[in-house]
Parts: C-alpha cells; structure tokens; sequence
C-alpha cells in the first residue's frame, strides 16, 4: 500500500469511519484500534516526558549487549533503544547525527520520553509492549511524517523467572525495508537481555523456579545456575592467580570481574589485627592509594563492624546500601582516601576463620560505594550478599599469605629482616651496583660488650637492649637501605652511597645508639655499638667479599676500644 493511501486509510479509520481499512497488517490496525480507543491525537504525538532511572538492572543487562549489536554494524546509522514496561525510553544508543536529529525532532526520541500507543499510537515499542510479541512497523505504518521510510523493529524482555513484560528493546535504521532484519536483531537482543537478567535473579526466585515442572523455567534454571558457578568460578580463579602478588593487585582484578554486576566507585578492603585498630589494607577505584595503611577512625570503625555483622545475620549486605554518608551519625569523617560523598554503600565481611598467622584474630571488612543504585533490591541479595563475603574472603586470604610471607622472612624478636631476607635483597642490589657503576657500601654493626649485659641484667633486659638498638638503626636509615639481623646480637646494612656518605651515615648510626638513652635503673648505664664499613671495590666480585671486609673493619674497631666507625 501506497504512503498517500496509507494515509488515507488510517485517517478514515481514526476520524470513526466504520470501514475497515484494506491492505493494512493486522497488528497495525489492531494498533491503530487501540490508538483510537485512547484518543491519540491524530495529527501527531503531544509526547509525555518523565524522569526514568537510567542505572537500574534493566539498563545494566541491556547496555552491553545493545553496544555489541551496534559494534557489529559500524557502517549502518542504527539505533539500538530500551525502554520499560510504561514504555518510558531509557536508553539509546547509535545512529548518525542526521538521523538522531530526524527522529528526536519527530517524536521526541530521547531518554525519558514516553513511547506507549496512548501518546505516540502505532510504533514499534508501544506494539511490542501491547502485544507481547516482537513485531516490525515500517515508517510508512507509523503515523509521524517524515519517518516514512525508516524501519524499526521492538521486542518485549520478560523477567526471565516470572516472565512478567519488564521493558521492550527497540533497533530503527533510516533505511526501507530493514524491518526483517531488525526484527531478527531486537528478538536475540531480548534473549541476551534476559539471559543477563537470569544472572542476578534472587535466590528466592530461583527455588521458585526449581518448584517448577515447566521444561521451559528448567533450562532457565540450568542456565542461571551454569552462569553463576562460571561467574564465582571466574572469581575464584582471580583470588587465587593474584594471591601471590599483593592485595591491592588482588582487589583490582577481583573487581575487575566484579564490575559486570556492581557499578561500584570506590571499594575498600580492611582489617584488623588483634586489638590494633581497622586499616585500609587495599583499594580500587575512587580512592586515593595513599589510603592504603591508613587507620579507619574509630567510630567509623564501630559502625562498619555494626554493619558488616548485620550484613552476615539477617539484614544481609546491603543493609547499609541506601544510607547515605551524610546521614550517618554526626561526626564520622568520610573513609581514608575518600575523593568525595558517595551516595550508597554495601559492607560485608569475610566470615570469621582461623586466626591470623600471627596468632592473633582478625577480620576483614570490605565496603563498596557507588553513586549509582547499587544491587540493593531483594532479587538481588542472594547474590550480592554471595559475592561479596566471596570477595572479602579473598582478601582475607591474599592477607593472610603476605603475613605468613613477612613472618617467613622477619627476625620475631627485632622485625628485622632476617639473615636469609637480607642476604637476598643484599645480593640483588650488590648485582646491580656492580654492573652499573653504582657506589655500595656495607656496614657490620655489633652492640658492645653485650654479654656482659646478659650476665648482670638478664637475658630479658638483654632481648628489650637488642629491640631499641634495631629501631634506632632503623629510624637513621632511609627507605631504600636494606637492614637485617645476621647474627646474635649483629645487624648489617647495605646503603647505595659513596665512601663519604657512607662513613658519615655509619657515624650517625653510632651516635644515635650512644645517644638514644637506652640506660634505665634496671638496665646498662650505657650502650654502644661498634661498626665495620666496607665500600665497593673492583675485587669484590661478590657480596660475601663485601661483608667479609666489613667483618674485619669492625674486628679492627673493636680492638681499638669499641664505640667507633672503622673503614676497610
Ligand atoms: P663485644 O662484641 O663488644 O666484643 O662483646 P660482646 O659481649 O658483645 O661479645 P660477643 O659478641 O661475643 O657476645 C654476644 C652475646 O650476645 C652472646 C649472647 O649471649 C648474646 N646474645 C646473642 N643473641 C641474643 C639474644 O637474642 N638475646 C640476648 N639477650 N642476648 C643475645
Ligand atoms: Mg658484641
Ligand atoms: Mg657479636
């Protein structure tokens, strides 16, 4: 049928002609009856606007699998739409600028602008949402000048467990004759879109749908559960790749995964030791990094514990999802590294596990801000719930591995790295200097006359004389020096410094031991140390000559009366 006849047919039917249109589809005239009924006006949609929530699970299914359809299209000027069950437009994706401009012009195409047959009368989206069905309707069919020869095609997307209509996926291009195809496009896009939507249905809708006999509700099931073991399996697979690195790269790459259903800003992870108060110990996303190490202050700390608790009883995580910061009691500072106000928060804690390698117990809470609507609804808690704890439980690990790392390589008594440790990093940095021309020096320090402190105070002031010369030695040194404990009561440094800088920072050492007042009532008047420096030379070939050197340098400073710096 001819556009003019067309024309002339829908406007005979609309003005109350009892004829019934010839040569028009059935699902068009059935679209214009309903039109008529509601009073459309016939010279054009008077289009209704309202604010939609462009970010909620909907939105999330559907916007990946419409940004591949268009991938797949680069050279056509398609548009790819979702709107939802009112027929509201939530999203739209696509199209060349003209083309854009042809359609918002005509119907006002644009993200909360209604698209039900009572405002715009025959279209695509309407159609599909009235009938239940994907369907195809040419411009020429649709009533708006000037769309006459764009094709456009829509399908309903039905919540996959109760197979309610949730919204309608919509593909126009400005081509005639396109509708096959696009009707084709928008029934797999509906697919997908489901198929996504499965993936963050609630436990309770999946033991609904498990009751179910339906073969159809069974493969769904299948489906969703296939889905989520690969998901979790996903995860898994991450925490335990990225366990023998550090937690922050652990975070990022578990979130990296995590990201597909949770449109997270910031995450942090923390924990506490013992008594010692909550740390951040590894962030990703909109936090500063400095924030990592930094101490939660207590009353913060107090209400994510609170939290969390709640989260691993009954409320579940997201308990704290649509509290915002603000409204927290007054007085609580944002979190460490925090760049600004996030809106909704979920918090959730590794289940309570074996102590830490240390001893003592331990906890890790992990807290996930957005300031978009987080899974927070109750199809979502089952498994936000799930992946999250799955997450902190990650953490938790990836902590536990660097405290059994640390403690495999740290002297217990002083925190110093222990003789194996420093000789480890020693070499790499000797390697290094050697071959690249750098200055190196080493030093051998030992406390003097030490035994002697042993026998009149005890072995326990002994061990408390030992622990403050090692953080006087360390609070001397810089960052980049290596220290560690070698021997009994002997610590070696490594320090990339020229034979000046060297003497001179070995001389600070000394008078830092013989000044830092480590005398009390029950403990030695005075203790001081004695050190042997040796700096790098052509023949030391390799890192055992270097400290064999400062091993003789120190012999020497102690046969010349102790308290002193001796050079090789
Ligand atoms: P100097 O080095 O000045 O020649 O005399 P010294 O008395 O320090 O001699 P030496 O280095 O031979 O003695 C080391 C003593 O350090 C022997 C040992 O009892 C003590 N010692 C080694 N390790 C520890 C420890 O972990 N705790 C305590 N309390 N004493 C230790
Ligand atoms: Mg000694
Ligand atoms: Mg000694």
């Amino acid at each position: 049928m001819g556009k003019v006849a067309l024309e002339r047919a829908r406007r005979q039917f609309f003005e109350g002609d009892a004829v019934e249109p010839v040569g028009v589809r059935d699902v068009i005239r059935q679209s214009w009856a309903r039109a008529r009924e509601l009073a459309v006006p016939l010279d054009g949609p008077v289009v209704r606007f309202l604010e939609v929530d462009s970010d909620s699970l909907l939105e999330r299914a559907a916007r990946p699998v419409l940004h591949t359809m268009l991938d797949r299209l680069p050279d056509v000027a398609l548009i790819s739409a979702l709107a939802g069950p009112d027929a509201l437009l939530r999203l739209r994706f696509g199209g060349d600028p003209t083309f854009v401009r042809l359609l918002t012009d005509q119907g006002a195409f644009l993200q909360g602008y209604d698209f039900s047959e009572s405002v715009v009368g025959t279209n695509g989206i309407g159609t599909a949402l009235a009938i239940g069905r994907p369907v195809m309707v040419d411009g020429g069919e649709h009533y708006v000048e000037g769309a006459d020869t764009v094709s456009c095609a829509a399908a309903p997307i039905r919540d996959p467990v109760s197979g309610a209509i949730v919204g309608a996926v919509n593909f126009t291009c400005p081509s005639r004759d396109s509708s096959p195809l696009l009707l084709a496009m928008t029934t797999s896009a509906a697919a997908q879109i489901e198929r996504e939507l499965l993936t963050t249905a609630s436990h309770a809708d999946l033991a609904a749908l498990r009751s179910q006999t339906d073969p159809a509700a069974q493969r769904a099931l299948a489906l969703v559960e296939q889905r989520r073991s690969a998901l979790r399996e996903h995860l898994h697979r991450v925490s335990m790749a990225a366990t023998s690195t550090d937690v922050c790269s652990l975070l990022a790459q578990i979130m990296h995964v995590a990201r597909r259903l949770f449109p997270f800003d910031a995450v942090w992870a923390m924990r506490r030791v013992g008594d010692a108060p909550l740390r951040v110990v590894a962030v990703d996303g909109d936090v500063a990094p400095g924030a990592v190490g930094a101490v939660v202050p207590e009353e913060t700390a107090m209400m994510l514990d609170h939290a969390a608790q709640g989260d691993l009883g009954r409320a579940g995580p997201e308990r704290m999802s649509r509290r915002p910061l603000a409204g927290m009691p007054t007085g609580i500072r944002p979190l460490p590294g925090q760049q600004r106000l996030i809106r909704r928060w979920i918090v959730a804690a590794a289940p309570p596990g074996a102590p830490s390698p240390a001893g003592s117990s331990s906890q890790t809470v992990l807290v996930v801000a957005s300031d978009l609507a987080l899974p927070g609804g109750p199809g979502q808690r089952g498994l936000s719930r799930d992946l999250l704890t799955e997450i902190a439980f990650a953490c938790d690990t990836a902590c536990r591995f660097e405290e059994v790392t640390r403690l495999a390589v740290s002297d217990p008594l002083t925190g110093l790295p222990n003789r194996r440790r420093f000789l480890e990093l020693a070499a790499q940095t000797f390697d290094r200097c050697r071959s690249s021309g750098q200055p190196l020096a080493t030093f051998m320090v030992d406390i003097d006359r030490f035994k002697r402190v042993n026998d009149t105070y005890g072995h326990r002031v002994g061990d408390l004389v030992l622990v403050r010369v090692a953080a006087c030695i360390q609070a001397v040194l810089r960052s980049g020096d290596i220290v560690g404990r070698i021997g009994g009561e002997e610590i070696a440094v490594v320090t990339v410094a020229t034979p000046p800088d060297a003497m001179a920072l070995a001389e600070r050492l000394r008078r830092a031991v013989a000044g830092a007042g480590l005398e009390s009532d029950d403990g030695p008047r005075a203790v001081t140390v004695s050190l042997g420096v040796a700096c790098l030379e052509e023949r030391d070939h390799c890192l055992s000559d270097l400290l064999d050197r400062a091993d003789r340098a120190l012999y020497a400073a102690k046969a010349a009366g102790r308290d002193r710096v001796v050079g090789d």
